[in-house]
């Protein structure tokens, strides 16, 4: 048996004491057996909400939904979910139950959980309670419904994208009863919404076995992803690569750190291709100006999945540079540094170097040459604290007011003194870059 953390022992006694039976249930059992920090603890309990409240007085208690039977207690600033054994009402949506029934028996609260490895309890004292092969299915590493897996998917759609993320996440396999029923009623996830799809997708894609599911379960990904389906099987007959855009694509999102920007990223980076494709008479494939298209579609998907909008504009960027080509010389760098920004340079060294990962293997390695000398540039950039931005010129707008420039001049003369930094024209010292302006002001008069 694991071990319990204080709160949750506590919680257990608090509840058995005044008569109630209590267990811990759920996510947090499959991950203790397994070994892994639980993300949080939650419990089930035969005591009805009231009841919790009244054995937690002396607790702060939150009622996070009470109608679901549902009460948080804090303790040392810590919230456990405590819920009354319930089972779920008619499913006339493919969403949410109508209703719920709180019920006497833990079984019946464990009957409806989702797979065999969510679907265990576990008491300090009782141990592990499993009744239906959870241990052996965490054991040998399977995905499987409780029950019968088209009753399942059928009552809630969500449950078929938890079985791929859950895969992913684990890097488990899906039993073939769960994956043929899953695949079958994979349209039905149309009615669940955009909100709960992308919390799953982004686990899915952060898994360890994220390229598998990804490749063996189009009908379920291109379902709640339609704008990626033109990829799946498009050849791609260039020296470059030697997978179709799908099977590349997804190679890149396993090679990226895994972290739902990247992955995001590298998901996303190629869907441009399918329309930006042409083939010359030699019969080889080119896809000229696909990143823009693919930060077009990339930002419209975003959008329709409600991400924040911080991922959107960083994923939307990354895109849209992902094939930076630049010639291997600190001026020609460092202006790219400067252009794309200190803190999305880093991020976007990374997006190259996971797509060079799925490309031909026998580049490979002059290509991650290439990465590895824009990452040692900025890592040098940095290290000097050379001026890359306008926030790093010690010349401002101000100074530039009081020599008399006006307007617009005043944005482009900047503009043109930090390039001249970056090029090693002048140094960045307020005196010198005085004399530089004066030159850019008298040449804009003359030509402007
Ligand atoms: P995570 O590690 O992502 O928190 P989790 O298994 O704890 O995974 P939660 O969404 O926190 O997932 O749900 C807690 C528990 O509630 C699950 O372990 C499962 O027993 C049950 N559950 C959650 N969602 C569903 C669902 N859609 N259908 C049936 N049971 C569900
Ligand atoms: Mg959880």
């Amino acid at each position: 048996m694991f071990k319990f953390p204080e709160a949750v022992l506590r919680i257990i006694r608090q509840l058995n004491d005044a008569g109630f039976e209590a267990y811990a249930v759920g996510g947090c059992v499959r991950d203790a057996l397994l070994d892994k920090q639980p993300n949080d603890w939650d419990l089930t309990t035969s005591a009805l909400p009231d009841e919790i409240k009244r054995v937690f007085k002396k607790e702060r208690v939150i009622e996070t939904g009470i109608q679901h039977g549902t009460v948080t207690v804090l303790i040392n600033g810590e919230g456990y979910e405590i819920t009354t054994y319930r089972v779920d009402g008619e499913y006339t949506d493919h969403r949410r139950p109508d209703s719920v029934h709180f019920v006497s028996n833990l079984k019946d609260d464990l009957m409806r959980r989702d797979f065999t490895v969510n679907a265990m309890a576990a008491h300090p004292n009782e141990g592990v309670i499993d009744l239906f092969g959870g241990k052996d299915d965490l054991k040998n590493g399977v995905i499987r419904a409780v029950g019968n897996p088209e009753m399942r998917f059928t009552e809630d759609a969500l449950r078929i994208l938890r079985a791929v993320r859950f895969a992913s996440t684990y890097d488990f396999t899906i039993d073939e009863e769960t994956a043929l029923a899953a695949n079958r009623l994979a349209p039905t996830l149309e009615n669940v919404s955009e909100e709960r799809i992308f919390v799953e997708l982004k686990k899915l894609l952060c898994g360890k076995g994220a390229e598998r599911i990804l490749l063996d379960y189009p009908e379920i990904i291109f379902t709640v992803l339609p704008e990626l389906k033109p990829m799946y099987k498009l050849p791609q007959i260039n020296p470059h690569h030697v997978y179709d855009v799908w099977t590349h694509t997804v190679k890149t999102v396993a090679a990226a750190p895994s972290e739902p920007v990247y992955r995001l990223t590298m998901l996303l980076h190629d869907a441009g291709k399918p329309e930006k494709k042409t083939t010359d008479e030699k019969g080889v494939d080119h896809f000229i100006g696909h990143p823009v298209v693919s930060a077009a579609i990339a930002e419209k998907t975003l959008l329709r999945l409600k991400s924040d909008r911080a991922t959107i504009q960083t994923v939307t960027k990354l895109v849209l540079e992902h094939d930076l080509r630049v010639p291997e010389k600190r001026i020609n760098i460092r202006r790219q540094i400067s252009r794309i920004g200190k803190d999305l340079f880093p991020m976007l060294t990374k997006v190259i170097r996971a797509d060079f990962y799925g490309q031909n293997p026998e580049m490979l390695t002059e290509k991650l040459r290439y990465v590895d000398s824009l990452k040692r540039e900025y890592e040098c950039a940095i290290e000097e604290n050379a001026c890359l931005t306008l926030r790093d010129l010690l010349f401002t707008g101000r100074d530039l007011l009081q020599m008399g420039a006006k307007g617009k001049t005043v944005g482009i003369v900047l503009e043109k003194l930090l390039d001249d930094v970056i090029r090693e024209k002048v140094q960045n010292e307020t005196e010198a870059l005085k004399k530089r302006a004066v030159i850019h002001l008298k040449n804009l008069t003359e030509n402007p």
